[in-house]
């Protein structure tokens, strides 16, 4: 008995001028290729976003790519070398989550490849029939809750898709800025809360608390105090006679020794606290914290 072969479904992002062109011109020419794949047109590919490609998981398509014009050939500039990043991170983002990155790829042609088009959608179909039908069926749908940042949404919507829980942090490729985590040096901080004004995102806010366990760890480990607070933590290390579990609540008016408490769900990397903090108490680093995202969205 014949068995019917499995047809993926793949979504493409094409970008205008070239890779929407082939497309295009496959078709006039009237080359044959496999009508699996849906084409949603963009002035460039540097306009596809992280959300459009999990959306089109979530929304239970087997496979997508992303098409633009040839490297040095883009109409803007570099909106393909952005693409490609940006496909780079969200390819890690489904490896994270255990759906798996080669159910995406990134393709660079020029508007005159109608060939080069049709062996991509060929080539995605095979990668895809080998893979098998998406685990995401069945995915929840995520809700765009009003009081959701863009940012929060996207990460509720990784957390939706998500089947297993990441072991690691998801690295970030050099060239993508807008994502990553900032990393509060708590041996350097004076408390003076320009951070948290200057955070358009609402994702740093002073807690109210003294981080006892951050700072014993901080200390007994590699910091040393240069600076009069830090002299201080590093005097309460040496003399902490046992690990200490919870932060402590400060009485009113000693902001100065208040833990800053970052929310990584909300930021953006816009790197605006970086540049106002007086101590250099701030630094972004390449990775996305998603085992706190996902504890973080959850909780919500
Ligand atoms: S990088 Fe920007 S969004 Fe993130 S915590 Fe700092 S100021 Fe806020
Ligand atoms: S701006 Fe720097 S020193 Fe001031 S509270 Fe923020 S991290 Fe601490």
């Amino acid at each position: 008995m014949k068995t019917t072969e499995f047809a993926p479904k793949i979504l493409a992002f094409c970008c205008n001028y070239c890779a929407y062109a082939a497309a295009d011109l496959a078709g006039v020419s009237r080359m044959q290729y496999p009508p699996n794949v849906r084409i949603v047109r963009l002035p460039c590919s540097g306009k596809v976003d992280i959300t459009y490609l999990l959306r089109a998981f979530q929304a239970g398509v087997d496979g997508v790519f992303v098409a633009g014009c040839l490297k040095g050939g883009c109409h803007f500039v570099e909106g393909n070398l952005r693409a490609e990043k940006r496909v780079q991170l969200a390819k890690n983002m489904l490896d994270a989550i255990g759906v798996g990155g080669e159910r995406l790829e990134m393709f660079f042609l020029s508007s005159a490849m109608a060939p080069r088009f049709v062996g991509i959608v060929s080539e995605m179909t095979e990668r895809i029939r080998k893979l098998g039908p998406t685990p995401l069926a069945n995915a929840r749908k995520t809700e765009k809750l009003k009081d959701l940042t863009k940012r929060e949404f996207l990460y509720h919507m990784l957390s939706d898709i998500s089947l297993i829980e990441p072991k690691a942090p998801i690295p970030v490729p050099e060239g993508v800025d807008e994502f990553g985590r900032v990393e509060h040096r708590v041996a350097r901080c004076i408390g003076c809360r320009r951070c948290e004004e200057a955070c358009p995102e609402k994702a740093l806010k002073s807690s109210g608390e003294f981080d006892l366990p951050a700072i014993l760890e901080a200390f007994q480990s590699k910091e040393k105090g240069s600076t009069k607070i830090a002299r201080s933590y590093e005097s309460i290390a040496k003399l902490a006679l046992r690990k200490q579990v919870r932060s402590i609540p400060l009485p009113t008016g000693l902001d100065e020794f208040s833990r800053i408490r970052y929310m990584p769900e909300r930021c953006v990397i816009c790197d605006k606290c970086v540049d106002i903090c007086p101590e250099k108490a701030m630094e972004v680093v390449k990775e996305i914290d998603i085992q706190t995202i996902f504890k973080a969205v959850r909780a919500r």
